[in-house]
């Protein structure tokens, strides 16, 4: 469904629909008598037909309205429609030559036989992803824009041809009808238990071997890439435990099964054996949780959410009622939001619903979160889930869970429900910020972007020159894109060659030009930084230092200006080399001990030296000092130095100068200690 409004363009979605539907059609010529005496010959040429109207009139379009990339999205339809195309024909010819009745009905048989693959795989094994015989290919979510053309794709796409060429010599031989169907059959069954072997499909067993390193709680097994370190692996085991406890206390119940915890050791494994590789993701039904280890500090709580939720759904899915993913994905944020405030929900739900003017109630109907872009859509049904969980309590929420019938859940009509909630919001005194609401919402969803896929594999290709160094090539390959499509992301590509070039003036003077075109994207705060330190890079000087702060934008943004105005201020001489090699520059060479306590990480030497002695005298905005023992709490936290973690907190705390932050200080209190008491404390450094 959520393909529906990208089918009618030449591309990947474009190529997923025709190859379902041109392999289906040879099913419907069974009740033509005319043709189904026709010369093979004569049939081919159908064949020819079928597959190339398509194309036609995909560019017709193309020439009329101007698309995406023609031949780009060309590539996916030979690609996928091609065999599935010659494949329905070969299933045709071998049905019609078996002298049967019921020829059609055959035929869409194998036809549902071979789709259901698709649905054992998703549903049996701990993938998302699939490869099909007909279909072709489906990376996981919505979320993965970037589908790449590779060899493995390609071999997948050989076997529905080579198929296609062995049934058609069957139809040839001359046997018994039945043995002819029972080759069939068996070459088609056979090759879904082929597929986990050449890595086509990942059955429990190919994923067990590749994340090899198990670990066993009370509550989880969890199953890691064997690159991730001892340490790391101690402490994520543990770290599931904590989450377990603290939401097993909110809900007042367990799964009553052990949830099984797949940690792989980046996106791109975690996209190879399981798909989707841009989102962490949950399967209910099976108890599983599949986490890039890179995220999973980020999303573990929010993911073990999903498997509780489990035992509230419904159905073979486990799912919320209707499987209204609002109702899935407002249940985890909120419960989260309940253990660890990490973002104050109710704030930028306030923010989203006032400067875009949203309705809460259409969120909730049918499938329209996926119409939203994702952030506003978790942020507004979460705040919205944790209204009705503080104000009406657990019993209630779980039987809206179940059912998605709010007034019989709530014995009130769903519009007070929704009104009572609006009052709610707005009866925070939270102070409107479109800047803020921009930044957190000013994207557009997948399905209304323009050429997604294209704009996708265009910028994978910038992203190679950028990590070969190339920037000259990166430079001329954005711009051209940016000016075919207007992406912002290709323009920013654009931006970061000419100052990788050196090239400062020239990276000013376009961006000068294009910034105001941004205006109501969030990419807009992110270029005025830019535009910032390109300033400080060519003239010295830092003006717009007041109006970034003045966006008030997220703490961290605030952080990250504050800290480069302090090192323009202090040390001017090396801030070039800062700016512009961000990644690599080395804080040791830093004099400044207020700058250096501004930079540090749990890495630098004598890190634990520095901050004491930066707490002495230090000459900082407590609001920055206050923030910096917080991240720098965070990292110990992660490093598993959970001591001085619990030090640097305290520190935070005792400057006490925001009342919201209160909240999430005591979550993160309440963890270190349940660390400190439960796992072994390392005093690193
Ligand atoms: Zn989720």
């Amino acid at each position: 469904m959520q393909f529906l409004p990208l089918t009618n363009k030449m591309g990947y979605e474009f190529a997923i629909f025709n190859a379902l539907i041109q392999f289906a059609i040879w099913g419907t010529f069974f009740s033509l008598n005319k043709f189904v005496q026709l010369s093979f010959f004569y049939k081919f040429s159908v064949f020819l037909i079928v597959f190339t109207i398509p194309i036609l009139i995909s560019l017709l379009g193309e020439l009329i309205f101007g698309f995406c990339h023609f031949t780009f999205g060309l590539n996916y339809y030979i690609l996928f429609v091609l065999p599935a195309n010659i494949l329905g024909f070969s299933v045709y010819e071998v049905i019609n030559s078996i002298k049967i009745k019921l020829k059609a009905i055959l035929f869409y048989f194998i036809f549902l036989l071979i789709i259901s693959g698709i649905i054992v795989e998703i549903y049996f094994y701990p993938q998302i992803y699939f490869y099909n015989l007909i279909i072709g290919y489906f990376p996981g979510t919505i979320y993965d824009e970037l589908i790449e053309i590779d060899l493995k794709l390609v071999l997948s796409r050989i076997i529905p041809l080579i198929l296609g060429i062995i049934f058609i010599f069957i139809k040839r031989i001359n046997c018994k009808n039945i043995i002819k169907l029972y080759f069939l059959l068996i070459l088609l069954i056979g090759y879904f238990f082929i597929k986990p072997h050449i890595g086509l499909s990942t059955n429990k067993f190919v994923l067990i071997e590749n994340l090899s390193n198990k670990n066993e709680t009370k509550h989880f097994i969890v199953h890691f890439d064997s690159s991730i370190e001892n340490d790391n692996v101690k402490r994520l085991s543990l770290l599931h435990e904590y989450y377990f406890y603290r939401i097993s206390k909110i809900l007042n119940f367990k799964p009553n099964k052990k949830i099984e915890s797949f940690i792989y050791k980046d996106d791109i494994q975690k996209g190879k054996l399981f798909g989707s590789r841009a989102a962490d993701v949950t399967k209910p039904w099976l108890y599983q949780i599949h986490l890039d280890v890179n995220s999973t500090e980020r999303n573990l709580l929010h993911e073990i959410i999903h498997v509780f939720s489990a035992e509230l759904g419904n159905g073979p899915l486990k799912l919320a009622g209707d499987y209204n993913p609002a109702i899935i994905e407002g249940f985890a944020m909120a419960i989260e939001e309940l253990i660890e405030p990490k973002r104050n929900l109710d704030e930028l739900a306030y923010l989203g619903l006032k400067h875009y003017n949203l309705s809460t109630r259409k969120l909730f109907n049918g499938f329209n979160f996926f119409t939203q872009n994702s952030s506003i859509g978790y942020i507004l049904s979460g705040s919205f889930i944790k209204f009705l969980q503080k104000h009406y309590g657990n019993k209630e929420l779980f039987k809206y869970y179940k059912t998605a019938d709010l007034r019989n859940s709530y014995k009130l009509e769903p519009e007070k429900l929704f009104s009572k909630y609006f009052t709610y919001i707005n009866n925070q005194n939270f102070k409107f910020n479109s800047y803020k609401a921009i930044y957190y919402f000013g994207y557009s969803p997948l399905i209304n972007k323009k050429c997604a896929r294209y704009i996708a594999y265009n910028i994978n290709e910038i992203n190679k020159l950028f990590k070969e160094k190339k920037y000259e090539k990166a430079a001329k390959e954005s711009k051209l894109l940016y000016n075919e499509s207007g992406n912002y992301a290709a323009y920013y590509g654009y931006l970061l060659s000419l100052i990788k070039l050196n090239k400062f003036l020239d990276a000013k003077n376009s961006l000068n030009n294009f910034i105001s075109v941004t205006k109501n994207s969030n990419t807009y705060f992110t270029l005025k930084f830019i535009d910032t330190k390109l300033n400080i890079a060519l003239s010295k000087k830092c003006p717009e230092f007041d109006t970034l702060l003045s966006y008030n934008l997220s703490e961290s943004f605030n952080f990250e200006v504050y800290r480069l105005n302090e090192f323009f201020t202090k040390e001017s001489d090396k801030i070039n080399d800062y700016i512009f090699n961000e990644t690599n520059f080395d804080v040791n060479r830093i004099k400044s001990d207020t700058l250096k306590f501004l930079f540090l990480d749990p890495k630098t030497l004598n890190a634990k030296y520095i901050i004491d002695k930066a707490e002495s005298y230090i000459l900082i905005n407590k609001f920055y000092k206050q923030f910096n023992y917080e991240r720098l709490s965070e990292e110990y936290f992660i490093n598993g130095d959970y001591e001085y973690s619990k030090n640097l907190l305290k520190r935070s705390i005792d400057l006490n100068i925001d009342k919201v932050k209160q909240c999430l200080y005591f979550s993160k209190l309440q963890k270190i200690n349940w660390f400190i008491e439960n796992g072994n404390n390392k005093d690193k450094n």
